[in-house]
C-alpha cells in the first residue's frame, strides 16, 4: 500500500514534467482528463483517506503537512489543475475531520471507499448573493427516489450555483440547500459524473467559466433542477461540520497559491540576478521587498500548518484563516513588485508572470472570501491568544 510519502514523490515527478509544458498549460481554458487520470494513478485521491480504510491519512499531526506540500508543489506546475485537485481533500475533509457512529460512520466509509476507487470530489456550493457563506443558501432540496450512489437519504436539489471548479471532471460535488419543511441548511452530495449540462439530468450550464485567473478550472455556473443528491448523514448543525474542516480547507487553498508564488520567485530570481549590477535603486528595493514578502508568506504558511497539526480547533481556525488572508495580501504585493522589476514584458500572455499575477488573486476570494473571512477573524480574535 502506498504511503503519503510515496504519493508525494510521484507528484513531485509529475510536477517536474508539467513545469516543462508550463507555457502551453497556462494558455489552456479547459481541463484535460488525462491530467487527472495521471494524478489518480499516482494515488493523489487517496491522501485524505484514513489508513484504516486503505488510504494514506494517519492524523493531522502526521499527514497534514505532507498533504499541503503536495498541492503547493503541484500549483507551481499548473495552478488550475492544482486548484481543482485541491477541492478533493478539502471536500472530503468534512467527513475526515468529524468522526461519529451510526449512519454517519457508514457514509464516511462509503465516501472513503469511493475516493479509493478513484472518485474525484469537488464542490459547487457558492450561490450568487451569498458572499461565500455556504449557510446562506436559498437552494432547496426535495426528497427523491433512492439514487444509490452513496448511503443516506436521497433528494433532488434545485437552485442557482456558481464557481463549480472541476465541473465535468468531478464525480461527486458537494453543495448546500434547505430541505423541504426545514428551516436550516444541510449539506448534500451531488452525483455529477457523466451529466449532460442541457438541463435534462438536473444540471444546466448557465455561465461557462471565463476567468482571467485560474483560467482552466471550469468553475462554471449551473442551474440545478432536482439534481440527484444524497444528504450528508451528519445529524448535528451544519456549522459543527464546517468548523471542524475549516482549518484544513483554508490551508489547502493557501498552499495552492503559495505554490504559485514559489514558482514566480524561482522564475524571477535568476532573471533578476543576471542584471543585479545594473538594477536601479527602485528595482533593488522592489526585489528586496518581493523576496521579503515571499519569506513572510512562507512563515505564515508554516504557522498555519503547525496550527492544523496540533489539536486545538479554535486556535487552528484562527491561525489558518489569518495565514490565508495574510498570504492573499502578500502574494498580490509580491507579484506586483516582481513584475515592476522584470518589466512590461510581464504583461504578455506568453510570460508566466501575467498568469500568476491573476492566479494569486484567487486566494482572497476562495472560501471564506475577503469580507466573510474578516467577520470570522474578528469574531474569533478574542477567543484565542495570538
Ligand atoms: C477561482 C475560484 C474558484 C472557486 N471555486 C469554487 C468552487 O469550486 N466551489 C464553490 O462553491 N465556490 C468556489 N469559489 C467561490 C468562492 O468560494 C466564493 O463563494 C466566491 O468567490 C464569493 O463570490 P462573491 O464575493 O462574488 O460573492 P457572491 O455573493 O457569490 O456573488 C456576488 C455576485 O452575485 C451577483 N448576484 C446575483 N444575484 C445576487 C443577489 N440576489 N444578491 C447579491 N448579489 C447577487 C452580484 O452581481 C455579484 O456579482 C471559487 C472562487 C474563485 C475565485
Amino acid at each position: 500500500m502506498a504511503t503519503g510519502a510515496d504519493v508525494a514523490g510521484q507528484i513531485d515527478e509529475i510536477a517536474r514534467r508539467w513545469t516543462d509544458d508550463r507555457a502551453e498549460r497556462q494558455a489552456r481554458r479547459h481541463l484535460e482528463r488525462a491530467d487527472f487520470d495521471e494524478l489518480r494513478e499516482a494515488g493523489l485521491l487517496t491522501l485524505p483517506v484514513p489508513t484504516d480504510r486503505g488510504g494514506c491519512w494517519v492524523s493531522n499531526e502526521a499527514s497534514a503537512r505532507a498533504l499541503f506540500g503536495v498541492y503547493r508543489r503541484l500549483a507551481g506546475a499548473d495552478a488550475s489543475v492544482a486548484l481543482v485537485s485541491s477541492m478533493h481533500p478539502a471536500v472530503i475533509g468534512y467527513w475526515l475531520m468529524s468522526g461519529g457512529g451510526g449512519d454517519w460512520a457508514d457514509q464516511r466509509h462509503a465516501v472513503f471507499a469511493g475516493a479509493l476507487a478513484g472518485e474525484q470530489w469537488a464542490t459547487i456550493t457558492s450561490e450568487p448573493g451569498s458572499g461565500g457563506d455556504i449557510s446562506r443558501t436559498v437552494a432547496t432540496a426535495t426528497p427523491d427516489d433512492d439514487h444509490g450512489f452513496l448511503p443516506g437519504r436521497s433528494y433532488g436539489v434545485s437552485g442557482l450555483k456558481h464557481f463549480g471548479s472541476g465541473s465535468g471532471i468531478a464525480d461527486r460535488m458537494i453543495t448546500t440547500a434547505i430541505p423541504d419543511g426545514e428551516d436550516a441548511p444541510a449539506l448534500f452530495v451531488l452525483d455529477a459524473s457523466d451529466r449532460r449540462w442541457d438541463g435534462s439530468s438536473g444540471f444546466e450550464l448557465v455561465a461557462e467559466w471565463d476567468g482571467v485567473a485560474m483560467k482552466a478550472t471550469q468553475s462554471h455556473g449551473m442551474r440545478l433542477e432536482r439534481a440527484p443528491a444524497v444528504r450528508a448523514a451528519w445529524d448535528g448543525p451544519l456549522d459543527e461540520l464546517t468548523r471542524a474542516a475549516s482549518p484544513l480547507i483554508a490551508t489547502i487553498f493557501t498552499s495552492v497559491v503559495l505554490g504559485v508564488l514559489d514558482a514566480a520567485l524561482a522564475e524571477a530570481r535568476p532573471r533578476i540576478a543576471a542584471r543585479a549590477d545594473s538594477l536601479r535603486p527602485y528595482e533593488q528595493v522592489e526585489w528586496t521587498r518581493a523576496e521579503r514578502d515571499h519569506w513572510l508568506a512562507v512563515q505564515a504558511w508554516e504557522g498555519a500548518v503547525r496550527a492544523v497539526e496540533q489539536a486545538d480547533l479554535p486556535v487552528a481556525i484562527h491561525a489558518a484563516l489569518r495565514a490565508k488572508q495574510s498570504i492573499a495580501d502578500l502574494a498580490e504585493d509580491t507579484m506586483r513588485r516582481l513584475t515592476r522589476v522584470l518589466g512590461g514584458g510581464t504583461l504578455s500572455a506568453r510570460a508566466p508572470f501575467a498568469h500568476w499575477f491573476e492566479d494569486v488573486r484567487a486566494l482572497g476570494f476562495l472560501r471564506p472570501p475577503w469580507a466573510f473571512a474578516d467577520d470570522i477573524l474578528f469574531a474569533t480574535s478574542f477567543d484565542v491568544e495570538s
